[in-house]
């Protein structure tokens, strides 16, 4: 259980951090760093926020559960492994080593902050002006009222599902935080949306057996990702069995919770599933906030307005993380947190410390997975025309593939574009971290083409390419 405080032990704090997930730890332990006085309010008891606890960590994990069954049942018998073609996944047993590893995690997060100095306020933080923040303790227990110099504000966001007045039935459905409570594996699902969420739990839930169906609105999945991404996976993806809906769009989910439900499209079908998943984006939670009371605005899709230093347009009001609405990741949350702390606490040096949101490199965990940095190729022959870019692409089997049988090789495909890298393939998650810095530091072709491969990799394509 986390501490829970009677009131304030300071009669004003020079930090004030509404929200502990990625963004607020990394903010707060960097300003406590310093010797700042930082009170954090988390609204739940499980310190992380959604990449610990619905996010990020939890669906690695399952992804490397999918990744195991695929090497078990495709990939093991072309190495000349034998009985391994069948394995069962017991995802009832896993459920709960998996949660039992999330609230370590929890648990780290709590004694990090605690060594730190950092005050724990466990309790739904609202702006009552723009110095203080209004903190409702759980259960009914009372409200307080902290003083801070500067607020920060990191609470992140929340999945979207549409209304039951928009389509009949919505509530039926669940989304990503359902998805990790699941104590059972469902035999059948729909999965709506064709963004990260989608992809990568469509994924993980056809990898490890369930019939999945992902219902989109376009031809292809990931539609913001360079075309060749897009038209390397949807296939992909329907080669190892998702049934993907293309053109679709739900009308109606009929049933009750619990049992089967069908998921009628405005195409006529009705598809009968267990679980009907909603991944079709996420909004800030901003709802009840108070950012009235402080004056802060948000722009029209309700995210806070901040500028390039995350200043909101209140003095000492700041934002950062998932509810400023641009790069929905954990490492931009935290690297966004801990340059503010920087320019607002740290040496004169750091007085001008921000993030720099170009190149920011990023992966979906599909199957294969997928790494991109920079820009499309729509998008570099919009901005420097058709002449100035040249492409440069392969596409191969990596040498994992050569003893697996014909159908089972995935795909990789690597495109260069110098502005930007896309990578789908065996790995491309991992070689992406260092392509991103070579391309951040901006790396020419010919700094590629001077660097000597490693062998034998997939990513030595990259410096080979002609
Ligand atoms: P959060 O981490 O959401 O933290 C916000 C915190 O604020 C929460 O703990 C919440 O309880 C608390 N809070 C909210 N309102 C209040 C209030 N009024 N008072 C007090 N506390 C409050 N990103 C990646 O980089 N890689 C991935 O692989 C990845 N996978 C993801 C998978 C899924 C299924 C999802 C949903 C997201 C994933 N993300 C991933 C995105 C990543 O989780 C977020 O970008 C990141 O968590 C944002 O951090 P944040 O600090 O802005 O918000
Ligand atoms: P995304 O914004 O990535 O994708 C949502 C997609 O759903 C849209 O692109 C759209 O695709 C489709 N969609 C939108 N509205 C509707 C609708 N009404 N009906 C049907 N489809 C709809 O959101 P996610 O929820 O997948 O993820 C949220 C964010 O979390 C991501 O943007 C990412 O930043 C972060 N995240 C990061 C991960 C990682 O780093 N690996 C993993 C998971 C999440 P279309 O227009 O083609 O229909």
């Amino acid at each position: 259980m986390p501490p829970i405080f009677n009131g304030p032990t300071s009669e004003k704090y020079d930090y004030i951090v509404i929200g502990g997930g990625s963004g607020g730890s990394g903010t707060a332990r960097r300003a406590a760093s310093y010797g700042k006085k930082v009170a954090i309010i988390e609204a739940t008891a499980a310190p992380g926020g959604t990449c610990v606890n619905v996010g990020c960590v939890p669906k690695k994990i399952m992804w490397n559960a999918a990744d195991l069954q695929d090497r078990f049942r495709h990939h093991a018998s072309g190495y000349k492994f034998s009985d391994v073609g069948n394995p069962t996944f017991d995802w009832k047993a896993f459920k709960p080593q998996r949660d039992a590893y999330i609230h370590r995690l929890n648990k780290i997060y709590e004694t990090n902050w605690a060594k730190e100095g950092i005050e724990y306020h466990h309790g739904y933080g609202k702006l009552t002006s723009n110095n203080t923040v209004e903190v409702t303790r759980p259960d009914g227990q009372g409200t307080y009222t902290l003083t801070g110099e500067h607020i920060v504000i990191a609470v992140g966001g929340t999945p979207t599902i549409p209304s039951d007045e928009d389509i009949p039935g919505a509530s039926l459905g669940i989304d990503s935080d359902g998805f990790f409570d699941l104590a059972e594996q469902p035999k059948r699902v729909a999965v709506i949306g064709a963004g990260y969420i989608a992809v990568e739990l469509a994924g993980v839930f056809n990898a490890l057996g369930t019939e999945t169906h992902l219902i989109i609105r376009g031809d292809t999945v990931l539609r913001t990702f360079d075309p060749t991404l897009q038209e390397t996976l949807t296939p992909w993806m329907e080669h190892t069995g998702v049934k993907i809906h293309k053109g679709s769009h739900v009308t109606r989910v009929d049933g009750a919770k619990g049992q089967t439900l069908t998921v009628n499209t405005d195409k006529g079908e009705k598809i009968e599933v267990d679980t009907v998943l909603w991944a079709i984006g996420r909004h800030p939670l901003t709802k009840g906030l108070g950012l009235e009371s402080a004056g802060v605005e948000t722009d029209v899709k309700g995210d806070i307005t901040v500028d390039k230093y995350q200043n909101t347009n209140v003095k000492n009001i700041y934002a950062i993380g998932d509810v400023q609405g641009k790069w929905l990741l954990t490492p931009v949350a935290i690297a966004a947190g801990r340059r503010l702390a920087n320019r607002l606490f740290g040496p004169e040096s750091l007085k001008d410390d921000h993030l720099d949101y170009d190149n920011i490199s990023t992966v979906v965990f599909s199957h294969p997975p997928i790494g991109t940095v920079g820009l499309t190729e729509p998008q570099a022959r919009k901005k420097y025309g058709d002449d100035a870019i040249k492409i440069y692409r392969s596409s191969f089997k990596s040498l994992y593939f050569s003893q697996v049988a014909e159908e089972h090789k995935e795909p990789t495909v690597y495109k260069l574009i110098v502005v930007g890298i896309h990578l789908i393939g065996q790995g491309s998650d991992e070689a992406m971290q260092g392509f991103g810095v070579a391309v951040k530091m901006g790396a020419t072709k010919k700094d590629l083409d001077d660097t000597v491969a490693i062998h034998p990799t997939s990513a030595e394509e990259l410096v080979t390419l002609r």
